[in-house]
C-alpha cells in the first residue's frame, strides 16, 4: 500500500507523519515551530526527521501544508501573518535539495480540508468547506470533489475577511480581520486587554485554554469574550457558506477541537446569518481527523496523485 509523508507547519507546532493510503499513520513526530528562530532552524529539524523516515519506509512523496499566502508553484512561503520570519523562504528548494522525491506545497487549511475529504467524506459529500481556528483562521474548499485553490492558491483565506473595519490590527496589515476577533490568539489578547481595562490581575502565562476554563466557571467577562468571538466567527463563516453553498461545514484547528463549547456556540449562531435554505441543508461537523487533518491531507495530496510504488519494504 502506498505511503507518503505529510508535514503540517503551524504557527506553534510542526507535525510530520508517514501516512498510508488507508489513513493509517505509521509514524509521527511533533516539535515546536519556534518562529523567532527562523525557517532554517525548523527546516533542519524537518530534514533530520525525513532522513530517519526514509531509512525505514518506502515513500511516494512529501506533502507540505503551510499557512499562506504561499506560492506553491515556486515552492515559496510568501507572507503568512503568523510566520513572519519565514517570509520569502524557498521551502521546497531547501527540502528538494536533500531528497529527490515529489514534493507538493499547499495551504495548511487546504491540506486539512483535503485530509478530511480524502479520508472521511469522499464517498458522501462533494461540496465541503473546512475552516481551521487555531493561531490564525484559514479555510479550505472542496468543490465537486476537487480541492479549489484559486488563481494564486489563495482561495479560502477567510481569516482575513474584514468583519470590523475599526477592529484590532491584523498580522496581514489590515484592521478587524476575522483572525483578530476569533482565533486562539485573538481570544487570548482580547480577554487579557479587557481584564487589564477592568483593573484585574492578569497572569502572563494564561492562554485561550484558561479563558475557556473561566468561562466554564461562568465568569462573566470570560463568557462575554467567547460570546462575541463566536458571533464574529459565525458571521464570517456565513458569508462563505452563502457564496459556496457547501453540503458540509467542517470546523477544525486547536481551538475548535479543544473547546466543544466554542464549537457549539458557533453552530448555534450560524442560522442567524444564513438563508433558511442554507441553514436547513448544511451539515456542521468537527474535524473527524482532529489535529491530524492537516498532516494527513498534506500526505493525501501526494497519495491521490502518484502510482503505487510498493509500500513498506
Ligand atoms: C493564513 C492562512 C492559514 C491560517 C491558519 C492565516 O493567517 O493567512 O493561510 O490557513 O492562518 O494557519
Ligand atoms: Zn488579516
Amino acid at each position: 500500500m502506498k505511503a507518503a509523508i505529510g508535514i503540517d507547519i503551524g504557527g506553534t507546532k510542526i507535525a510530520i507523519g508517514v501516512v498510508q493510503e488507508d489513513g493509517n499513520v505509521l509514524a509521527k513526530f511533533e516539535f515546536p515551530t519556534e518562529v523567532e528562530m527562523g525557517p532554517d532552524f525548523a527546516t533542519e529539524q524537518i530534514i533530520s526527521y525525513l532522513t530517519e523516515i526514509l531509512n525505514k519506509f518506502l515513500i511516494s512523496g512529501i506533502g507540505i501544508g503551510c499557512p499562506g499566502p504561499l506560492d506553491p508553484r515556486r515552492g515559496v512561503v510568501l507572507s503568512p501573518p503568523n510566520l513572519k520570519s519565514w517570509h520569502g523562504y524557498l521551502l521546497v528548494d531547501k527540502i528538494d535539495s536533500a531528497f529527490q522525491l515529489p514534493i507538493r506545497l499547499l495551504n495548511d487549511a487546504d491540506a486539512a480540508a483535503f485530509g478530511e475529504y480524502f479520508f472521511t467524506y469522499r464517498e458522501t459529500y462533494k461540496h465541503v468547506l473546512y475552516v481551521t481556528v487555531s493561531t490564525g483562521i484559514g479555510g479550505g474548499i472542496i468543490i465537486n470533489g476537487s480541492l479549489y485553490e484559486g488563481a494564486l492558491s489563495g482561495a479560502g483565506e477567510i481569516g482575513h475577511s474584514v468583519i470590523l473595519p475599526d477592529g484590532p490590527i491584523c498580522g496581514c496589515g489590515k484592521y478587524g480581520c476575522l483572525e483578530t476577533l476569533a482565533s486562539g490568539t485573538a481570544l487570548n489578547n482580547i480577554w487579557k486587554q479587557r481584564l487589564i481595562k477592568e483593573g484585574k490581575l492578569v497572569d502572563p502565562n494564561w492562554n485561550s485554554k484558561d479563558l475557556f476554563v473561566k468561562a466554564s466557571e461562568n465568569e462573566p467577562l470570560a463568557l462575554s469574550v467567547i460570546e462575541e468571538a463566536s458571533t464574529q466567527l459565525a458571521l464570517g463563516l456565513s458569508q462563505v457558506i452563502q457564496t459556496l453553498n457547501p453540503e458540509l461545514l467542517i470546523l477544525g484547528g486547536g481551538v475548535i477541537i479543544g473547546q466543544q463549547a466554542y464549537f457549539e456556540m458557533v453552530r448555534e449562531k450560524l442560522p442567524n446569518y444564513l438563508l433558511d435554505q442554507h441553514s436547513q441543508f448544511l451539515k456542521i461537523e468537527k474535524a473527524s481527523q482532529g489535529s491530524l487533518a492537516g498532516m494527513k491531507g498534506a500526505a493525501a495530496s501526494i497519495l491521490s496523485e502518484v502510482k503505487d510504488i510498493g509500500g513498506i519494504p
